[in-house]
């Protein structure tokens, strides 16, 4: 396929607007996947996708599609009206923008998807925004057109005002019904131009994405910028000036198919011998040995929002958590990790996450794909900075100057957008201020941030105390001023989640030597066999067995249990 005939593009929206069930047809459509009725959407893999119905990892699959209007020819590759279309799939919500802005970097054009009945809501602004400044070509796709409260013409409406679109470019779809859907390959084909590189020139290929397979190593997912990639090259990264060798090269069609060759313009997969994901740097740009070539633009580093610990929940369990993290960062490279140690939870690592979510999401998958149980601490924060828009502009302001923010710029875009920008203190927005700004403008505020230098700020160390003993993971910096406020509720809130235990505990939350909070928990003699009367040994032996996979998740802390579950909810008090 040469590269006229080749188009890369992605779907873009804010979140259940529909990319992943668009995405899904469209496999269908072009025989990619079979049709499954009511099956799970075929490029949400990860079983955390599944559960909670969104989007984490961009997914690739290629797929072909004749373009009936030209006729038919002889080889599919050598016919004209046989096209190469490779389909991104990116996450929507905030958190995961980082995935978007990777997977359009291999784009030159976009789908944007918008619900007919919500209209245009936050991510569809922020994801716009970052097409626009990828220059790609954006098609407007209007969706779920089926559903009774649809207003179409209202959404022809804001794409003109937000984003400049054209209404008679929007095209009408339902994912569900399949009406409309004929039109989306060839406006695709049509409008999104083909792939730029250039043919005859030096190799030069962009790593978007690795992950660790247990037969075939390390997969690299690449964009082929300019040159031919052939099986058997010897090829070498920029980052690192490592050589290695092409041992098996394809595309994802959605499973790894092996071609031997990617073009100029493809985007496909390559097995190289690397033995570990780390060598594989998302960004890099890998070329011909011997060639000289100026390497492709990286990516923007991402951005962590939220930094927390994370400790295997049995102390034995170092190893099984280092190797967990280890495969899962090659898969995710926005969270950044480094080692770190803990007096009362030992070995651990301190990573950095792009939101709240992002932190949850991470946490799911090192238990659902590695096995590993984690305990994360409080998360805390290093600096910050703001951007918002919406139209509930008094009521941001209030929750801007609540969080002891202050206010450098107010601006309108246009009449129903409004732009400000902040400085704020990140400890006051990374747990709760992105639902908050949500709830407070029905969803329409979208919301950014920069790092900003260090501030002086009256903080103080509030430790929590286990029957005298300080617990330093527990331990949190807050404002002098909160600090009253927030060492009550983070008792009150230990109370209900450490079980009694043989012992009277006491939960103190103190600032230096004065403390300022306390609980206490009375002892209980906990017996899990009291409910078998005698006899049944299997039915005991089950429940002790239960009872330790119970404590697996339990972190002991001088002599007091603490469960996995405490240690989550000291995240929602701020
Ligand atoms: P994503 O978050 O943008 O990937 O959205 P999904 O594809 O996961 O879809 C979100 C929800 O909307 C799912 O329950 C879909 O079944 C539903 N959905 C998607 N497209 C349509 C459509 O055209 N009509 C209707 N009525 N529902 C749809
Ligand atoms: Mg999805």
């Amino acid at each position: 396929y040469p590269p006229e005939r080749i188009r890369n593009f992605s779907i873009i929206a804010h979140v259940d607007h529909g990319k992943s069930t668009l995405a899904d047809r469209l496999l269908e459509l072009t025989g990619t996947i079979k049709r499954g009725h009511g099956q799970p959407q075929y490029l949400d893999k990860l079983q955390v996708e599944r559960e909670r119905g969104i989007t984490v990892k961009a997914q690739t699959a290629t797929m072909f599609y004749r373009n009936e209007l030209n006729g038919p020819g002889t080889s599919e590759a050598h016919n004209p009206s046989s096209f190469l279309l490779n389909l991104i799939d990116t996450p929507g919500h905030v958190d995961f923008s980082y995935e978007v802005s990777r997977s359009l970097a291999a784009c030159q054009g976009a789908l944007l998807v918008v619900d007919a009945a919500q209209g245009v809501q936050a991510q569809t602004v922020a994801n716009f925004y970052l097409a626009f400044e990828s220059e790609l070509t954006i098609i407007p796709v209007i969706n779920k057109i089926d559903q009774p409260t649809a207003d179409p013409d209202r959404v022809k409406a804001q794409l003109k005002s937000m984003f400049d679109l054209d209404p008679s470019e929007a095209l009408l779809t339902s994912a569900k019904t399949g009406q409309g859907l004929e039109h989306v390959l060839p406006a695709v084909i049509e409008r999104i131009p083909p792939p730029r590189g250039i043919i005859n020139s030096s190799l030069r290929m962009l790593l978007l994405d690795s992950y660790y397979d247990e037969y075939k190593g390390v997969i690299c997912h690449v964009a082929v910028v300019d040159g031919t990639l052939r099986k058997g090259d010897k090829i070498s990264s920029a980052a690192t000036g490592q050589a290695y060798e092409i041992v098996d090269v394809g595309i994802m069609h959605p499973e790894l198919t092996p071609t031997g060759v990617l073009l100029t313009g493809q985007v496909g997969y390559v097995v190289t011998g690397m033995r570990s994901t780390k060598e594989a740097r998302i960004g890099d740009t890998l070329y011909h040995n011997k060639s000289i070539v100026e390497p492709l633009p990286g990516f923007k580093p991402a951005k962590h929002m939220v930094f927390s610990g994370l400790y295997p929940a049995d102390g034995s369990d170092f190893e099984v958590l280092n190797h967990a993290i280890e495969r899962l960062t090659c898969n995710d490279a926005s969270v950044s990790v480094t080692k770190e140690t803990s007096t009362a939870l030992g070995l651990g690592f301190r990573c950095g996450f792009l939101g709240l979510l992002h932190m949850d999401v991470f946490h799911q998958r090192l238990e659902q794909e590695y096995g590993a149980h984690v305990i994360s601490t409080v998360p805390t924060v290093p600096y910050i900075f703001e951007y918002s828009d919406g139209r509930y502009v008094g009521s941001v302001i209030t929750l801007c100057s609540e969080r002891r923010g202050q206010q450098l710029e107010y601006s309108f875009i246009d009449s129903q957008r409004a732009f400000m920008k902040y400085r704020l203190p990140l400890r006051e927005i990374v747990v709760d201020f992105y639902n908050e700004l949500k709830s407070l403008t029905s969803g329409y505020a979208s919301f950014d941030y920069e790092d900003s230098e260090y501030q002086q700020a009256d903080m103080v160390k509030l430790d929590i105390l286990l029957n005298g003993q300080p617990v330093d993971a527990m331990a949190t910096i807050v404002h002098n001023l909160k600090a009253q406020r927030v060492g009550r509720e983070l008792v009150e809130k230990l109370k209900k989640f450490i079980d009694r235990q043989m012992f009277e505990i006491t939960i103190q939350a103190a600032i230096g030597s004065k403390v300022i909070a306390r609980e206490t928990i009375s002892a209980m003699r906990k017996n899990v066999l009291a409910k078998c009367y005698g006899g049944d040994v299997t039915r005991k032996r089950k429940l002790l067995e239960k009872q330790k996979e119970g404590k697996k998740r339990m972190k002991r802390v001088g002599s007091v249990d603490i469960p996995q579950e405490a240690f989550h909810q000291l995240l929602r008090v701020s």
